[in-house]
């Protein structure tokens, strides 16, 4: 397995790979991989010829007072991870690979990333969808994998691939959760043993609301009181948001008729987390 750290490197591999008819996964990726990651990358395996995973740790999607600098990395168990998950790439650039000097070409997108994540966290979206279309130019997939455990993202992404004609299919992949039901997450990293506990608190309210739908319950507001008031239960717990919405157009739902999608995000002390759920998918 190669590591690349040029656009150059990549470009010349994956052209090798196209002129012997080989199909490409991308899985891309900020690093610090855990079985979420690899069960991506082992989706991807299974279903191309050749696969790139794509370790990034993007800038443009962090905001000002978020956590860039402090984010996990480990290039060295990343690569083994991925080489034991059976990539045959792994693309690992430089901030200054992917954002050269008077870099001004933006990918934005009006609908979906204004709700859940997007209220506060306003340059995410942008940072994500410019970064995503960059690789996407940059390897040239025939499909892209993506986790549900960013509902929200995989909704952005299928919808830009339409927009921008990508003809990559868009793979949505399950959540991985540890055996306790906290949803895999590089940001676990940052929990105390305390904290740690105090984040099942998330996963326990998605479960309660789950099976109230499964239960017949469809009036939204009363499943998002269920949740806030599980939530609210835990004193670490600070709600960002507990949101119900049309899965994947990510339009606000009172009445639940159709497939929606049960996100939740929360600050444990100082560390944001997310999980969700989606119901009554097809
Ligand atoms: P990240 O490195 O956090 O940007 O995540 C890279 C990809 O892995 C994204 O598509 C995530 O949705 C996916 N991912 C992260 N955590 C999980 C998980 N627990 N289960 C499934 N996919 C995940």
């Amino acid at each position: 397995m190669n590591i690349a750290v040029t656009v150059k490197e990549i470009r010349e591999q994956v052209s090798g790979w196209r002129k012997q008819g080989l199909s490409v996964g991308l899985v891309p990726t900020m690093g610090y991989l855990h079985e979420g990651h690899k069960s991506l990358i082992t989706r991807a395996v299974s279903e191309n010829d050749k696969v790139v995973v794509s370790v990034f740790v993007n800038p443009m999607q962090f905001g000002p007072a978020e956590d860039l600098e402090s984010y996990p990395r480990d290039m060295d168990r990343d690569a083994a991870i991925c080489e034991e998950a059976g990539a045959a790439l792994v693309f690992h650039p430089d901030a200054s690979e992917m954002y050269h000097n008077g870099f001004s070409s933006f990918v934005d997108m009006n609908t979906l990333t204004g709700g859940l994540c997007g209220k506060s966290r306003p340059v995410h979206f942008r940072g994500v969808c410019t970064v995503v279309a960059k690789l996407f130019n940059i390897v040239t997939p025939d499909r892209a994998y993506f986790g549900q455990k960013d509902a929200q993202q995989l909704a952005v992404i299928r919808h830009m691939a339409d927009d921008l004609s990508y003809g990559i299919e868009i793979k949505g992949c399950p959540i991985i959760r540890e055996e306790d039901g906290l949803a895999k997450s590089s940001r676990n990293t940052y929990l105390d043993e305390k904290e740690r506990k105090a984040a099942l608190v998330l996963s326990k309210a998605l479960s309660e609301g789950r099976k109230l739908i499964e239960l017949g319950e469809r009036d939204a507001d009363k499943i998002k009181d269920t949740m806030t008031g599980i939530i609210n239960t835990e004193p670490m717990a600070k709600i960002d948001y507990v949101e119900i919405v049309k899965w994947d157009s990510l339009e606000p739902v009172k009445n639940i008729d159709g497939p929606v999608l049960a996100a939740v995000a929360v600050f444990i002390g100082k560390t944001r987390l997310i999980d969700n759920f989606i119901a009554l998918e097809d």
